[in-house]
């Protein structure tokens, strides 16, 4: 029996079909019915955000044409805003076409070629307000040949009849999940592995020679880890199947999360490749993107803010628990993999003092908080300008360092019985376990986190309350007590200045041939001689610079010097005298004491003393 001549289920009340028709003009071509249009008129919109980016990106913008039947007869398709559109009353369902330009390559929207196609869904399938909640199927259409030939379809979205890796029919419980399982098409790499209790598989689009059995031997340890850390009894992944995304390219660099699968970009050269003896830069930089991605599942994913429970699509949504979300994941993302053993303990110790040092650099860190910098995401942190570096911290990196200022915490108060882990387990438990029900989006009693409620958690997860210094790490702008936070697991850290040369207080950047100043820091050498960001530097003590010149001539001078940088501004040359600055202490190491020390022992090994004790089988009683 055919799917046509049954009468409407519920399964079918939303149907997309998404070609991806004209790769060479990037435009999929979409056609949706709605079963049962709203009786007033059925309102459809795109979302304004893709959740887990958190800016206003008017995905609607790159909607070609778009146009409405009823059966046969054409229905009236009136935009009623920048993302909306309203289809006149009809009382048989309604069908939308409409093509979208797809030549996006992030993993936030969508990119159609000769060689691939990437969705999400929320930059293409248009949703009827109203019926958000009802279920949806999907149609997915290869490109004519001989384009398409040999193409396959990686998506965690469940199948409906499509094959695995086939075109064809799958579904979505609702429009929430709908955008949350993004689509890939063409001729990617696949491979497979087993991790917490869940099958995981890793798809690698362009051309690489990516060396997928080394991929799957790292990840299925790294996979495991985050699933016992959650779950330290049953050591379960909360999905069945979990698929690693990843589009190589040239340059690049970016990740999406998502619930049962992660959207990354990056440079081809930074996967591994067969025969890759050490583990590059790159390599590691991947592995830790891929980290945190997959520690989202839980994290942002499952266990939320209470304002991301359920998502406004049309408009910001504030929370200042971004320090949570993505500090605490920024945090475990390298820590899980030093605890399930893809990076030594010196490795680890050398990149969180680069997160140090990279927090130390900039001047924002003074006058923001990263509560605030967290609810100013969509204007600050993602539209950045050359003045970020003076009035913006990072809530990933700062918020990196203080959960490493808890956990550092909460174990030396301890004595190593507690750490930021049991915070997370009980946020787990409590937000995150079932999260999604059967039928779709969260269960009606699902929360989120409040947005005052973390304090409380720790101290009921660990006993101890940070209280007021608590809040000053978040709410304030002191500088973090690391050193002091560090001491009882053996570890210095120490500050010393990137080099001995004379500060100027710039960033410099090349622009079109020219050296440019990209950001001039707040209160630095520069900014007080009357330099900004923009200027063309020419000469300094009337020798013509490059930055190699540049550097060379400022470590021949001492702090309190007078330089003469001539620069253009507007084509207008300008003379400025800028008296350097001693370099700031801003570049930060941590070294181990030599000799066992349990606490950081316990802090770098992948199950605590505490879990490896719960997980000791009961004492049954004859
Ligand atoms: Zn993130």
């Amino acid at each position: 029996m055919s799917r046509a001549k049954k009468p409407a289920v519920a399964g079918e009340a939303i149907h997309y079909r998404i070609a991806a028709a004209d790769p060479h003009a990037h435009l999929f071509e979409v056609t949706l019915r709605v079963s049962e249009p709203d009786a007033d008129g059925q309102i459809l919109a795109l979302p304004a955000w893709i959740p887990g980016s958190y800016m206003i990106r008017e995905f609607a913008r790159h909607i070609v044409s778009i146009s409405g039947r009823c059966g046969t007869r054409p229905v009236r398709i009136t935009k009623i805003d920048k993302h909306t559109w309203l289809a006149e009353r009809v009382s048989e369902p309604l069908v939308v076409e409409y093509t979208v330009y797809a030549w996006d390559l992030s993993v936030r929207a969508a990119h159609l070629d000769a060689t691939h196609g990437f969705l999400n869904a929320s930059s293409v399938c248009l949703r009827a307000i109203g019926q958000e909640a009802r279920p949806c199927t999907v149609d997915l259409i290869a490109p004519p040949t001989p384009i398409g030939q040999n193409w396959r379809v990686a998506t965690t979205l469940p199948e409906d009849g499509a094959k695995r890796y086939g075109f064809g029919r799958y579904r979505a419980a609702d429009y929430d999940a709908l955008i949350d399982h993004p689509i890939e098409m063409g001729r990617f790499a696949i491979a497979s592995f087993e991790a917490g209790g869940a099958e995981h598989e890793i798809a690698v689009t362009g051309q690489s020679d990516v060396d997928l059995a080394r991929l799957t031997r790292d990840l299925a340890p790294l996979c495991a880890a985050q699933a016992a850390l959650f779950e330290p009894t049953t050591q379960r992944a909360p999905f069945d199947r979990y698929l690693f995304l990843t589009t190589a390219v040239g340059e690049g660099y970016g990740g999406l999360e998502h619930r049962d699968s992660t959207a990354l970009l990056c440079g081809r050269s930074d996967l591994p490749f067969a025969g890759m003896r050490n583990q590059s830069e790159g390599y590691r930089g991947f592995l830790g993107l891929a980290s945190h991605e997959y520690f989202h599942a839980w994290h942002v994913k499952r266990i939320k803010p209470a304002a991301f429970v359920r998502y406004d699509l049309d408009q910001e949504v504030y929370t200042r628990l971004l320090w949570i979300f993505e500090g605490f994941t920024s945090y475990y993302d390298d820590l899980m993999l030093v605890r399930s053993g893809l990076i030594s303990r010196d490795d680890y110790l050398t990149l969180l003092g680069k997160t140090i040092s990279g927090v130390l650099r900039g001047p924002g860190r003074q006058v923001q908080s990263v509560a605030d910098s967290s609810f100013d995401a969509w204007v600050k942190y993602y539209r950045q300008d050359e003045n970020s570096p003076n009035s913006i911290v990072s809530y990933y990196a700062k918020g990196a360092l203080v959960a490493l200022a808890i956990d550092l915490a909460v174990r030396a108060r301890t004595n190593g019985q507690a750490s930021l882990d049991d915070a997370m387990r009980l946020l787990w438990q409590r937000h995150g376990v079932g999260f999604y029900s059967s039928q779709g989006g969260p269960g009606a009693a699902q929360s989120g986190l409040a947005e005052d409620g973390f304090a409380s958690a720790l101290r009921e997860a660990t006993g101890v309350s940070l209280g007021a210094a608590l809040n000053r790490w978040v709410e304030g702008t002191e500088e973090l007590p690391l050193a002091k936070l560090f001491a009882p697991l053996g570890v210095t850290l120490k500050l010393t200045a990137p080099d001995a040369s004379p500060s100027l207080g710039v960033r410099l950047a090349m622009r079109s041939g020219d050296l440019a100043i990209a950001s001039a820091y707040s209160g630095g050498a520069a900014q007080r001689a009357g330099l900004s960001a923009g200027d063309l530097l020419l000469a300094c003590d009337g020798l013509r610079i490059d930055e190699k010149a540049l550097k060379g001539l400022l470590s021949r001078r001492q702090p309190g010097d007078t330089v003469v940088l001539h620069a253009f501004r507007r084509d207008e040359l300008m003379r400025f005298e800028v008296q350097l600055d001693a370099p700031a202490a801003s570049e930060a190491s941590l070294v181990a004491a030599a000799g066992p020390n349990t606490l950081r022992e316990d802090w770098l090994s992948a199950v605590s003393r505490k879990a490896r004790a719960a997980r000791r089988p009961a004492r049954v009683r004859a």
